[in-house]
């Protein structure tokens, strides 16, 4: 049946539904992208507080300004703002149906926004707008020249941008003697705190210099280290709630099982009791990114170029390949765990355990062409940090090596069986024409600074991408995953 609050009573034959009455919740948060990730993750974890009979004053009010948003809005307004949740691990498809929003307020309605974020009741302005959204550089730097954000600064009263309006909300505020919302990103961007921070004071500085210091002094902008594998959602995951769960979501999302939240305390007119529901609070978010990003994402950009090489697709295929799979773990062991610094209360050889099984999830359709886009963004985050630590600490870097060798033999073009590659990278022009040069003189794919930075100038590197990437032409992907797995590369 479709999905509303009135049917829920039918809904629940197939799918759990909340435990407490809509009615009883109150808005405290006003969140920027109501994507999936966010309709798994924040939205569940106070779904989850609020069954606990816990918190109801801290329910969402979901606002946007693309017109991807105004589309949204209309999907989940026509079901009260419910989502169903599909939660789906190696052996079990679970549905269940989410009720924390309460609203979406209309986009690019500049004073309606404005005015619930003045509202004293809103105590937490939260986002996951995408990397794209917070105008920065290549190496995280706010770019107040953008045109979006230079426009707000010159015509404050009417923003456009997510910065501009959330300027706009802590200047009423200010000016009301109201005590400011925390800013809260749930982005997957290192620092993403104080990234977001800059992007607000940045623009707030582009049209008052005093509200800018006041935001500085007074507004929390806490660093979050978020998880959960969240796919796009398509008409098969709409046709699939329909026919095996009896359900018609105009929007639903699917995830994996697991999730993970770590997040600063540090809130400017409290919090909901998030630590009740498994959100794990800590004074310094940044051992917890370091593993997610080295160990989590830089074993993704690891096994999206061998896998694409060898004509993979999915990439729990990729993990039931022995010979990918033996890579990625001699790779995590020899060269990434060790120089990730110690996580709190963490065991990081559990974690990376627990990734083998995430990454082994068929139910999630998770593709190598996903994984194996941006590269020229990711390798710098993901990967080259790693190698260089361990040049500095005078190790080896075999395995790394050979992770940009397979990125720039990736990039000639075609694949060990000869089918054509399809890039998706900003940077594919230059990196294609280096790929092809490089077959003969590997080192001119080495020359972009913006990319390989330091790692270029190491002698030891050098060698070992220069022999890493002569094996993959005169013996192929297979043969040189397996020398090296013998330590013989
Ligand atoms: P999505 O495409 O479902 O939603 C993206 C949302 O961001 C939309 O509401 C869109 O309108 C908004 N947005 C995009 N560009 C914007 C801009 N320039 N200004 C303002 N809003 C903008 O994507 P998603 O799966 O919800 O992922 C969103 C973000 O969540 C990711 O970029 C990442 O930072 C974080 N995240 C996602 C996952 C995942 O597996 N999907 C996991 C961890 C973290």
């Amino acid at each position: 049946c479709k999905l509303s609050l009135a049917t829920l009573s039918d809904v629940a034959r197939t799918a759990a539904i909340p435990g407490y009455d809509r009615a009883s919740l109150k808005a405290g948060i006003v969140h920027f992208g109501v994507g999936n990730f966010h309709r798994a993750h924040q939205a569940i974890y106070l779904d989850d507080l609020f069954n606990q009979g816990a918190d109801h004053d801290w329910a969402i009010v979901g606002a946007g300004v693309l017109p991807s948003d105004a589309a949204m809005r209309e999907k989940l307004a026509a079901q009260d703002f419910l989502t169903t949740v599909v939660e789906q691990d190696n052996n079990k498809t679970a549905a269940r149906i989410t009720a924390p929003m309460i609203d979406i307020l209309p986009v690019g309605d500049a004073s309606a926004i404005i005015a619930k974020l003045a509202d004293p009741e809103i105590r937490i302005v939260s986002m996951t707008i995408t990397e794209g959204g917070y105008f920065i550089d290549a190496s995280g730097i706010f770019n107040p020249a953008h045109p979006a954000i230079a426009a707000d600064g010159q015509n404050p009263s009417a923003p456009k941008t997510v910065f501009g309006l959330v300027v706009a909300g802590l200047k009423a505020r200010k000016e009301k003697g109201i005590v400011p919302f925390t800013v809260m990103s749930c982005d997957n961007i290192p620092h993403n705190g104080i990234v977001t921070a800059n992007a607000v004071i940045g623009t707030a500085a582009l049209s008052d210099p005093a509200l800018a210091d006041w935001i500085r002094a007074n507004v929390a902008f806490p660093n979050a280290m978020v998880d959960r594998i969240t796919p796009a959602t398509g008409q098969r995951e709409i046709d699939f709630l329909r026919d095996n769960f009896e359900i018609e979501d105009n929007w639903p999302v699917y995830c994996e099982e697991f999730k993970q939240w770590v997040l600063e305390d540090k809130f400017t007119a409290g919090r909901p009791a998030l630590e009740k529901v498994g959100v794990t609070f800590v004074p310094d978010v940044t051992p917890y990114e370091h593993m997610k990003i080295r160990i989590l994402n830089g074993g993704h950009a690891a096994i999206a170029y061998p896998a694409a090489l060898m004509d993979i697709h999915f990439v729990h295929d990729s993990m039931e390949d022995p010979l990918i799979r033996a890579f990625l773990a001699k790779l995590e062991n020899d060269e990434i765990i060790p120089i990730v610094p110690p996580v709190p209360n963490t065991s990081l050889t559990d974690y990376f355990a627990l990734i083998e099984h995430r990454l082994l999830n068929p139910k999630i359709a998770d593709t190598i062409p996903r994984l194996a886009q941006d590269g020229s963004n990711r390798q710098p985050k993901f990967i080259l940090p790693s190698t260089l630590d361990n040049l500095r600490q005078g190790r080896d870097v075999v395995g790394l090596a050979l992770v940009s060798a397979l990125w720039c033999r990736y990039f000639a073009g075609k694949t060990d069986s000869g089918k054509d590659i399809v890039f998706n990278d900003a940077s594919a022009d230059r990196l294609h024409a280096a790929a092809l040069k490089a077959k003969d003189d590997p080192a001119v794919f080495l020359v972009f600074d913006d990319i390989f930075g330091e790692v270029a100038k190491s002698e030891l590197f050098r060698k070992r991408f220069a022999h890493a990437l002569k094996s993959l032409w005169e013996k192929g992907t297979r043969e040189t995953l397996q020398l090296y797995l013998d330590g013989k590369l």
